[in-house]
């Protein structure tokens, strides 16, 4: 879509939103009328929405929600906190989501012959359904599989000779352990990091002792699907016929070039129920652009790799201390409790990391320490192996006079 279109179906996009109150009051308050919007830089001047914000709103009863609507035909549901907010679609809906699904099992390598099987669960929750909406919808063979149960899972994939597997990527391995499950030849993964985890695809290959196609998908119970790889490997694809996605400093909210690292903001095209307009992921990422041989070119090529709102400046530098466990999660000789301590002495901010893990990792340290100067682009003045930490992953920022610990 070039920029042109893309603008007049935002503008349509904030029209229909605009008949919402939720939308109506931000759009309000900003002094934005929806006829405004004729170019990407007065599309950047609409209010952000903020999660707590939104599902405020969605918890109000239906009839008092204003991102319902009478046309609402599927209600899933989504934690936040101690609390499930419902994810209303609507036919519409779930049929453009059903269109770009099919685009992404074209693109992965899927074929309508394909015997699938979902591991994702089925009640309340998005994933399970969510896929095999999309797979009946493209014509495959799915099994409801659900998860748990591997043995009576891996009996039912063997048997039938399922070809495609959906699943989180430790289920997949736990299925996979003992046989390879030798049918499968493409697995969709989802619901852990896996992408931004260097070496986890590999580490997935060997237990299933093949080179499989493996496809990774990023989404939110409010948005999904959002973002999926394809066969050639590339990062994962934005669905840019289904959202506009921006990426933007989580300072200031202005937007950065491609290829600069910032939070994802997230805007549905059509959505009709419970849209998201501008919406901050608190999602830390990298988007570029360029051509992918399976026709996408908008692309995430390390996934999402941290939340914003844990953000610190440490030596100048913006810092995501989970970053840090994402380092960590490619060295097997360490567990994922670590220490992250920042301090200040004599005006200079001073790093250090605390690991729990074996002697092996203690051969490893110099290496961890370049990774970590790559990936966080900050040098770590200490970094330590421990047999044993008591508690982890933490955070303890030590330069505000006090101990600010946080968990990570
Ligand atoms: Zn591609």
């Amino acid at each position: 879509m070039n920029e042109e279109s893309l603008v007049s179906v935002l503008r349509e996009q904030v029209e229909r939103l605009y008949r919402m109150d939720f939308y109506k009051n931000k759009l309000d308050q900003a002094r934005i009328r929806p006829s405004d919007i004729r170019s990407m830089e007065d599309f950047r001047k609409v209010p952000f929405t903020h999660s707590p914000e939104f599902i405020e709103e969605l918890l109000k009863e239906p009839s008092n929600c204003s991102l319902y609507s009478e046309d609402v035909t599927r209600v899933n549901f989504s934690p936040s906190g101690s609390q499930l907010y419902p994810v209303y679609q609507t036919n519409a809906d779930i049929k453009r989501m059903n269109e770009v699904s099919a685009r992404s099992f074209e693109a992965a390598g899927v074929k309508k012959s394909d015997l699938c099987a979902v591991t994702f669960g089925y009640h309340l929750f998005i994933a399970g359904i969510f896929y095999q909406t999309q797979l009946e919808y493209y014509g495959a063979k799915v099994i409801p599989l659900g998860p748990g149960e591997s043995e009576r899972a891996r009996k039912i994939i063997n048997h039938y000779r399922v070809s495609v597997l959906i699943s989180n990527p430790t289920f997949a391995m736990k299925l996979a352990a003992a046989d390879g499950i030798p049918s499968v030849r493409i697995l969709f993964v989802g619901g852990e990091p896996f992408t931004s985890v260097d070496g986890y695809a590999d580490r997935v290959r060997a237990t299933f002792g093949r080179d499989l196609t493996i496809i990774d998908s990023y989404g939110m119970a409010a948005c999904s699907p959002l973002a999926r790889s394809c066969r050639y490997g590339t990062g994962l694809h934005v669905m840019d016929d289904f959202v506009f996605a921006e990426v933007i400093d989580p300072e200031t909210g202005e937007n950065v070039p491609y290829g600069e690292k910032g939070e994802l903001v997230i805007t549905h095209l059509y959505k009709e129920a419970a849209p998201l307009l501008r919406y901050r992921t608190g999602d830390l990422t990298i988007m570029e652009r360029k051509e992918c041989k399976c026709g996408r070119d908008i692309t995430l090529p390390k996934g999402v790799f941290g939340r914003t709102d844990e953000m610190l400046k440490v030596k100048g530098v913006k810092f995501w201390p989970s970053q840090v466990g994402t380092i960590l999660s490619t060295f097997p000789e360490c567990s994922n409790r670590y220490r992250v301590v920042v301090s200040c002495r004599k005006g200079v901010d001073v790093l250090e990391l605390v690991v729990e893990g074996s002697n092996a990792m203690r051969d490893r340290i110099d290496e961890l320490s370049v990774r970590l100067k790559q990936e966080t682009l900050i040098a770590f003045n200490t970094i330590t192996v421990v047999p044993n930490l008591e508690q982890g992953p933490i955070m303890v920022d030590k330069r505000k006079g006090n101990q600010d610990i946080s968990f990570i």
